[in-house]
């Protein structure tokens, strides 16, 4: 049996952080049901900060965590031009005011700027807006560096440690896993996509954490994309592209398709009909 004063399930971005934050402080236990902590949405994402995404209950946080992100070297420049053909023009405009009201800076580009910007851009992208506080966010080294404060301050990391079973016991928990029992006074859910189902298993309410599946293709093309070309998004959220290292583009088509939690291996996508959109 593992002893704990505080449990947390999942050692994605959010239970990871968490952990490093604490793990001086009490007794922590952080719990991954996969051989390597990371494996999932924070192993996926496209890394990209931008101050203008996830309305109004998570932009104040970006802003916030700035500072700290680059002063410890996780920021890098990229910038983001949201582009607009005439449908999307109404939306554009709605991203302007939003960034006005959060102070993010921002300014108009005419067509002219945009074909210099993303050269071969279609002809009916005729306005874009900036964000060049935009950055790419070193997702792996940020995690690494989380696990590895957490390391240092004393928390026990528990992989292939999938959680099957949570159980009230003598005043605290009592958490069945793959890896063995842990008991805890305190569990934290940091589950990602399965949060719902470990709040099933203690017996909490419902906490209704719905996961939606994002796509991203990674491509090649000819010629290549220039490597500081900003993050491009559609202002209607039919696709955002970026250049990555080694000439590719990582592609989205900005699904959000609901999906129960699972591991997302590469399924098929039509990949001539995204980038048609652009
Ligand atoms: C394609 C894609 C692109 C993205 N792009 C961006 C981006 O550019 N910028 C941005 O800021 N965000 C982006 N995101 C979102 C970001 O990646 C997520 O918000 C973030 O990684 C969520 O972290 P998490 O720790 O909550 O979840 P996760 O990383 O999924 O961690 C949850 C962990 O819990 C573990 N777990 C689950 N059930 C159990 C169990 N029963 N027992 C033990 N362990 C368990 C899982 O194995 C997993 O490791 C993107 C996401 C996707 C999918």
């Amino acid at each position: 049996m593992t002893h704990a004063d505080i449990a947390i399930i999942g050692a994605g971005i959010a239970g990871a952080s968490l952990a490093a934050m604490i793990g001086d402080r009490a007794r922590v236990v952080l719990i991954e049901g996969e051989s390597q902590p990371g494996y999932h949405s924070t192993g996926r994402s496209a890394a990209f900060w931008s101050e203008s995404y996830g309305g109004p209950s998570v932009q104040p946080l970006t802003t916030a965590s700035r500072p700290w992100l680059e002063d410890n070297g996780f920021l890098h420049p990229r910038g983001c031009v949201h582009i607009a053909d005439a449908q999307g023009r109404p939306a554009l405009d709605d991203l302007a005011a939003e960034m006005a009201d959060c102070g993010v800076a921002h300014e108009w580009m005419d067509r002219a700027a945009l074909e210099t910007a993303i050269p071969g851009l279609r002809s009916e992208f005729t306005l874009g807006l900036t964000e060049p506080t935009c950055r790419d966010i070193d997702v792996g080294g940020l995690h690494g560096d989380f696990i590895a404060r957490a390391r240092r301050a004393g928390t026990n990391l528990l992989t292939d440690a999938e959680v099957t079973d949570i159980a009230r016991a003598d005043g605290g928990w009592r958490i069945g896993t793959r890896a063995g029992p842990v008991s805890s006074r305190i569990v934290v859910n940091a589950a990602g996509a399965w949060a719902s189902r470990i709040s099933a298993l203690a017996g909490a309410s419902a906490i209704g954490i719905q996961p939606y599946r994002r796509t991203i293709a990674q491509l090649t093309t000819d010629p290549a994309m220039a490597p500081d070309m900003p993050l491009v998004m559609d202002a209607l959220g039919r696709f955002y592209f970026k250049p990555e290292e080694g000439g590719r583009l990582w592609l989205s088509p900005h699904d959000e398709t609901p999906v129960e939690p699972h591991d997302v291996a590469p399924e098929e996508l039509d990949v001539a009909i995204a980038i048609d959109r652009f």
